[in-house]
């Protein structure tokens, strides 16, 4: 079906009509039972016909027998003649014979008939005796009178009751076939129609419209059947659909609410994966970035260097006499002391591309592109300061009434250093001639 293209499309069939063939085939019917109906009324006819013409031929012969009997007795010639004249002119008769018998005698026979009439095998024959009775108690046999019945007259009688019959039958089909379509046409085809257009026009938005036949409530009949059926249809239909869509609402939302979850563990894990990320970079006590975030970055920054010929710094810082401060406060107040540092550590080094992390327990190092030594020495000296500033109190140390740094300050040089941790080293180196030359102190 879908398969069709629209030029390919058969045309739609002619609609026929149901009480067109209802007619059609009453009509055929009727014809038949016509031709029976006609051929049994003219044989019943036919035989009418014979009995009234031979009760005519009857009535006939009674009126006659006697003054025939008397004008053959007393051999009345005029009389007779006059007699059979006047039979053979009464209607049913077709022929008359008078056989006249006389002892000793061959009989004579007088005829009469209608001109141009032959003999009637189907006419109906009257033959008796004429028996004359000159005075009581004496009777004698004189003739023998036959009266044949007029055939033609039998067919033009049997010609018109066919007509008759014919054009009444005919009729009466005519009147039955168009009180069938018409009866028909009223109860059955107006309906269907009604139904087929019902039916056509209906869509998934006028579902709930239900079927009405225009007809009388009692009716209770095939089409009332219909008529329920296709409302009922109809009804299941809308529920289907209604169903349907609640269903495809429900999946709807609940495949809006799946991709809402779905986004919003996306958006955790990724938060999680950053913050991961994060502190797998970052030292967790104090927030700086650890030795694997600087290892990182230390290489990003030397070959940066190496390819611009920029300048590049480090500095190695440690917490002078740090054990002798966990021994003396505590390891809780080392870490709090530790957190201080950090903090100023961030402060001092806040410039893009600078980077201080935590690269051992109390030892931090400082990347510093950019940075000259001198720079280097510069900030270094303004970290000790700000340190100097928190005056975060170590009684125990040596060295200051106050927790202290020692910093050696390394700049690369391309022509000597061909890789980053050369450069790690001399800043080492320097930190260990800052220690050895007293601590609270920067060495280059
Ligand atoms: P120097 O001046 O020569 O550096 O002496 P120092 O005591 O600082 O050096 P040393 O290497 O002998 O001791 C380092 C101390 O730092 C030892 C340890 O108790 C302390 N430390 C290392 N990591 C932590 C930490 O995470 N928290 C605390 N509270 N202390 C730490
Ligand atoms: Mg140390
Ligand atoms: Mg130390």
């Amino acid at each position: 079906m879908f398969g069709l293209s629209a030029s390919a499309a058969p045309h739609p069939r002619p609609v026929g009509s149901l009480g067109r063939r209802l007619v059609l085939a009453t009509l055929a019917f009727c014809l038949v039972f016509t031709l029976i109906t006609v051929a049994v009324r003219t044989w019943s006819a036919w035989h009418a016909n014979l009995a009234a013409m031979t009760s005519e031929l009857t009535l006939i012969d009674q009126v006659f027998q006697r003054t025939l009997a008397k004008a053959l007795w007393e051999v009345d010639r005029e009389s007779l003649q006059t007699q059979l004249d006047s039979v053979a002119q009464a209607a049913p008769v077709g022929r008359v014979e008078l056989r006249i018998l006389r002892a000793g005698r061959p009989a004579e026979i007088l005829e009469k008939q209608h001109s141009l009439r032959s003999t009637s095998a189907l006419a109906p024959t009257l033959q008796h005796m004429l028996i004359y009775a000159p005075y009581p108690g004496a009777s004698e046999t004189v003739g023998e009178l036959t009266l044949e019945g007029d055939e033609q007259l039998l067919w033009q009688r049997l010609q018109r009751e066919v007509a008759s019959i014919v054009v009444t039958q005919v009729i009466q089909s005519l009147l039955l076939a168009g009180l069938i379509m018409w009866m028909f046409n009223r109860s059955v085809t107006v309906h269907v129609q009604h139904i087929a257009r019902h039916l056509n026009q209906l869509s998934p938005a006028n579902l709930r419209q239900t079927l009405r036949l225009a007809r009388p409530m009692a009716h209770h009949d095939e089409l009332s059947l219909l008529e329920v059926g296709v409302n009922g249809l109809q009804d299941k239909l809308s529920t289907y659909l209604e169903r349907q869509r609640q269903d495809e609402n429900d999946l709807a939302v609940h495949r809006d609410h799946l991709a809402e979850l779905v986004e919003a563990r996306t958006a955790e894990l990724s938060t999680a994966n950053r913050r991961l990320e994060e502190l797998s970079r970052s030292d967790p006590l104090t927030g700086l970035a650890n030795r694997r975030h600087f290892d990182e970055l230390k290489d990003i920054e030397f070959r940066r260097a190496l390819r611009l010929g920029h300048p590049l710094s480090v500095l190695m810082c440690d917490l002078d006499c740090f054990k002798l401060y966990n021994d003396t406060y505590g390891h809780a107040l080392g870490d709090q002391c530790l957190q201080a540092v950090a903090n100023t550590l961030n402060r001092v080094f806040a410039r893009a591309g600078e980077l201080a992390a935590r690269i051992g327990g109390e030892e931090f190092a400082v990347l510093l592109p950019g940075a000259d030594a001198l720079a280097a020495r510069t900030a270094a000296e303004w970290l000790r300061q700000e340190l100097a500033v928190l005056a975060i109190e170590h009684s125990s140390s040596p060295v200051s009434a106050y927790v202290t740094l020692s910093i050696g300050v390394a700049q690369f040089e391309p022509e000597t250093m061909d890789h980053f941790d050369l450069l790690m080293l001399r800043a080492d180196q320097a930190l260990y001639r800052a220690k050895h030359l007293g601590r609270d102190r920067i060495a280059v």
